[in-house]
C-alpha cells in the first residue's frame, strides 16, 4: 500500500554492494552528482580516461530527453510516460520536465538498482493534478513490470503512453534481444504512443568508444556498443518522427546542443509514434 511503499523507500531491505561499480552510480559520477562511491569513481575515472568526452555525451543524453518529452507532451498531447532506467534522480527529473508544460502528467519510474531505490522518493514529488509512481523491476522481466499494480494504478493503459528508454539499452546484450523487448512493450501500448530512445555506438569515436566498453566490461559492467542500423531496429513498425534516427545533438537542437561536435557523441536518439 502508499505507506508502507514510502517507508520502503526509506530504509531499504537491499545490500547496495558499495564494494563494485554500479551502472547508475558510475552515471551519476560522471554528471558531476554526490551519489557514488570509490569504485564507481574509478569506473568513471578510468573510461573518461579511455574516452575524454563521455561526461559530454552522456550530457547530451539527458538534454535529448529534455527535448523529447516537451516535444511529445506540447506537439502530441502525450501526458502519460513510463522511463526504465532512470537512474539516480537528477533535477529536472522527466515528471518535472513534462508537469512544467502539462500539470497532470503522469510518470511511472522503473529501474532496477537498489540505490536508485532508495533515492525514489525524490521521483515522488508530483503536482497535485499529476501523479508519479516508482517499480524495483528489470527490464529483462516484462512481467514484472506490466504486471505492476503501480503501473495500472498510475497509468490508463487505454491512452497514448510514452515508453522512455534513455541510456539504458546499452546494458541490455543482444543475447537479451532488446529490441523484442521494446516491441513487446510497445504492443501493450495503446495506439498514439511514443518510443523515445537511446542507443550507445561507436561510429563517431570507435576506438575511445571501444576503450570505454573495455572499461566497463572488465569491472563487471557489460556494455554493447551497437551501430545505426541496430539503433534503427529499435523502431521497426513504428513511424519515426523528424528527423528520424540521428546522433543526439541533431535531433530537434537548441541551445543545450550548441558546439557540441559529431565525434563527443556516442550516442544515436529518435522518438517514434504507434499508430
Ligand atoms: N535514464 C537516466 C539514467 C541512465 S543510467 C538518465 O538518462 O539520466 C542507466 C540506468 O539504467 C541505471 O540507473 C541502471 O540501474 C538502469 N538499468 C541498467 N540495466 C537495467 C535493467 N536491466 N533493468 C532496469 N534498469 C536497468
Amino acid at each position: 500500500d502508499w505507506m508502507s511503499t514510502r517507508s520502503e523507500f526509506a530504509q531499504p531491505p537491499v545490500d547496495l554492494r558499495t564494494d563494485i561499480p554500479h551502472s547508475a552510480r558510475v552515471y551519476d559520477y560522471l554528471m558531476g552528482g554526490k551519489t557514488n562511491y570509490a569504485p564507481d569513481r574509478a569506473a568513471g575515472d578510468a573510461s573518461a580516461r579511455a574516452w575524454p568526452s563521455l561526461p559530454t555525451s552522456m550530457k547530451q543524453a539527458r538534454h535529448f530527453m529534455h527535448r523529447s518529452v516537451r516535444h511529445l507532451v506540447r506537439e502530441h498531447g502525450m501526458r502519460q510516460f513510463l522511463d526504465i532506467g532512470t537512474g539516480i534522480p537528477t533535477p529536472p527529473n522527466l515528471h518535472e520536465v513534462a508537469q512544467e508544460i502539462a500539470p497532470d502528467a503522469r510518470v511511472v519510474y522503473v529501474d532496477n538498482d537498489p540505490i536508485v531505490l532508495t533515492h525514489a522518493r525524490h521521483l515522488m514529488t508530483s503536482t497535485a493534478e499529476g501523479r508519479t509512481e516508482y517499480i524495483d523491476a528489470d527490464i529483462r522481466d516484462l512481467d514484472s513490470i506490466l504486471g505492476a499494480d503501480e503501473l495500472g494504478n498510475t497509468l490508463d493503459l487505454k491512452q497514448p503512453v510514452t515508453l522512455s528508454l534513455i541510456s539504458i539499452v546499452h546494458f541490455v546484450m543482444d543475447e537479451d534481444d532488446p529490441q523484442g523487448l521494446v516491441r513487446r512493450l510497445m504492443a501493450e501500448l495503446a495506439p498514439g504512443s511514443a518510443l523515445a530512445i537511446t542507443v550507445f555506438t561507436g561510429d563517431t569515436a570507435p576506438q575511445e568508444v571501444a576503450g570505454v566498453g573495455r572499461e566497463y566490461n572488465e569491472r563487471g559492467i557489460p556494455l554493447q556498443i551497437r551501430s545505426k542500423a541496430d539503433a534503427e531496429r529499435f523502431f521497426d513498425g513504428l513511424e519515426l518522427i523528424d528527423p528520424g534516427v540521428t546522433l543526439l545533438h541533431h535531433w530537434r537542437p537548441d541551445h543545450t546542443t550548441e558546439g557540441v561536435r559529431d565525434e563527443e557523441v556516442a550516442m544515436y536518439g529518435g522518438v517514434a509514434l504507434k499508430r
